[in-house]
């Protein structure tokens, strides 16, 4: 029964490793990543993780609710926000706990930067690399958990319901094995791959969600997708993320004409929350006939951005771009996803041990648009309610059992170019501001591409996982708007 697990997480970010370390230590926990371990969204992020902790300028909790609501157009949860704000300090601490090494001032007090719908400083960073270094904490603790393994370049293929628990076919160095467990949780990140152009790393192909939904689980809101504002505009496949903070320290927006134009658009001018900002883009370039925009932060000075961003200062500099002396050329692109597996304020879904947590979940804690750093603080909050509810139904015991997947014979690769199809299909039909004419013909066309990817003549690998993935979270998407 070396096969079995109490408990399964699948993703090895910020929300399946925060879940993981919080599992009772007696209980045997596989933790899988895709890719390399390093390979997730929650090592890209930059701004930092909001939270009300040890609050400053008379900042307080019912602030930080009325921030998250306004971002959302009030269509938040207001329990799971209730839960997410009153959680976060402990969340913070928690982190600090695990050597987190946040910014801090002169005097040695923690540092909190500004973003975009935050009406106080609350944001804790690590310069502006805060989810590389939240990761590295978190997964330094799981490493040293005699109780979790962590299993990399572990790509989870198929799950099923058996004996109460799960079965959970995994393909490891081009061998399968399937492993079994009592609980599974799903923390596979977010879905910004199934478009051409995003933020998002590249493991983020939604495989949690088309697994869960495939098993009958309920997915909310999966159109709610955000756009960020400020993506590095190279045309890139992952496009580099000019952080909301640049904003929030006081950089400018300008129009092709290299004026400031968000006066037009909201009263919130360049710190309105992002779904906001980037309709403003989308509207300001209809008005110019230009997709050129850029955001202007040289006044502060060369010496100050290279200590406040240095990754991102590094990385301009590579595009031959001083943000102390040169504009930094900016789109919006695909960022986030608000919406994804339904769950409840502990992270249940409607299948019985069956959990989803971070980006892959839907807690309702964003509503409309999410506020930003409201999302790894999501991860952490509920990551460690799942992990408690699950340590809670561990001590009724859990009884081991064994299974094994068949794999389809004499089969072929998927045939190639679909995933190029999907994205194409998004980016044209749903980008900021939906076309449903081709959202109505792009659904046509990804419903056939499911349906091809579920016959059962394909070699079961990462290919066909992610493309039916791509597929099945397109035509969830798609199902929703049309
Ligand atoms: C550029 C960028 C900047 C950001 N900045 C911020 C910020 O400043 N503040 C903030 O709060 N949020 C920020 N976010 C959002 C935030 O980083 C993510 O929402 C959050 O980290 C998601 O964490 P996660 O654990 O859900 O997913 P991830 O960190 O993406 O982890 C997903 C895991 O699932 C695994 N996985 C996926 N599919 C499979 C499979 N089939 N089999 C096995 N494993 C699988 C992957 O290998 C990976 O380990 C940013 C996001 C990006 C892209």
């Amino acid at each position: 029964m070396d096969n079995y697990y109490d408990a399964i997480v699948v993703g090895a970010g910020v929300g399946g490793l925060f879940t993981a370390l919080h599992l009772p230590s007696t209980s045997r926990v596989l933790v899988l990543a895709k890719r390399e371990a390093e390979l997730c969204n929650s090592k890209l992020a930059q701004g930092g993780v909001a939270a009300v902790y040890k609050p400053v300028d008379d900042d307080n909790i019912s602030l930080h609710t009325n921030d998250t609501f306004v971002a959302g157009g009030f269509k938040n949860d207001p329990s799971s926000v209730r839960v997410l704000v009153t959680e976060a300090a402990s969340a913070i601490e928690r982190v600090l706990e695990l050597g987190a090494d946040f910014d801090r001032d002169e005097n040695g007090e923690l540092d909190r930067t500004l973003e975009g719908g935050h009406s106080r400083r609350r944001i804790f960073h690590h310069k502006d690399s805060t989810g590389a270094e939240v990761t590295r904490a978190i997964r330094d603790a799981v490493l040293a958990s005699d109780n979790i393994t962590l299993k990399d370049r572990s790509v989870m293929c198929r799950i099923k319901q058996v004996n109460g628990g799960f079965a959970v076919d995994v393909l490891h160095d081009d061998e399968h094995t399937t492993y079994t467990c009592r609980f599974l949780v799903l923390a596979t990140g977010g879905i910004g791959r199934v478009y051409e152009y995003t933020t998002n790393s590249a493991i983020a192909t939604g495989d949690g969600i088309a697994a869960a939904y495939d098993l009958g689980a309920t997915i909310t809101d999966l159109s709610l997708i955000q756009f960020h504002p400020t993506a590095y505009h190279d045309k890139s496949r992952e496009c580099f993320l000019i952080s909301e903070s640049v904003r929030g320290e006081g950089a400018y927006l300008l129009n092709c004409d290299k004026e400031r134009f968000m006066d037009r658009y909201d009263d919130r001018l360049e710190l309105a929350p992002r779904d906001v900002v980037s309709h403003s883009i989308m509207l300001e370039s209809k008005r110019t006939g230009s997709d050129e925009f850029y955001l202007d932060i040289r006044y502060k000075g060369e010496e100050y951005l290279r200590d406040r961003f240095p990754m991102i200062f590094e990385f301009l500099l590579t595009q031959d771009i001083n943000m102390g002396k040169d504009l930094i050329p900016i789109y919006p692109c695909q960022h986030y996803l608000m919406g994804g597996i339904d769950v409840d304020i502990d992270s249940r879904t409607d299948i019985p041990g069956l959990y989803a947590v971070g980006e892959c979940a839907h807690t309702g804690v964003h509503g409309n648009n999410r506020l930003a750093s409201n999302s790894l603080l999501e991860a952490l909050v509920f990551g460690r309610r799942a992990a408690n509810d699950i340590s809670q139904k561990l001590a009724e015991g859990s009884k081991p059992f064994e299974y094994s997947f068949e794999q389809p014979e004499n089969a072929e690769h998927i045939p190639t170019g679909l995933r190029t199809e999907i994205r194409h299909i998004m980016q044209q039909s749903y980008f900021v501001i939906p076309d449903m004419q081709k959202a109505v013909e792009g659904f046509e066309r990804v419903s056939e591409i499911k349906k091809l990817l579920e016959k059962d003549c394909y070699i079961i690998d990462r290919d066909l996982v992610e493309a039916h993935a791509l597929a099945t979270v397109a035509y969830i998407v798609l199902k929703e708007i049309i």
